[in-house]
């Protein structure tokens, strides 16, 4: 897995949770400090794969905003 980088606005320190629902999981990247989060869903059912896919997604999400921005 990705490392997670520390969060952009305040350089706290970032985690993951992963959270089942009725019907959906609920993955969020997020920053333990100030609160800012990425979210982000994948529909229960989904296989380990997949939900690992959203979750790497979403990390790299948060790294390319906490990183060097070559893309905005
Ligand atoms: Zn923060």
């Amino acid at each position: 897995m990705e490392q997670l980088k520390p969060c952009p606005f305040c350089n706290g320190e970032a985690n993951t949770y992963v959270q089942g629902y009725a019907n959906r999981v609920k993955i969020e990247v997020g920053c333990k400090v100030c609160g800012f989060w990425f979210t982000d869903f994948a529909i229960e059912g989904s296989s380990f794969n997949m939900l690992k896919e959203s979750e790497d997604k979403l990390i790299a999400r948060w790294n390319r905003r906490a990183g060097n921005t070559d893309k905005s």
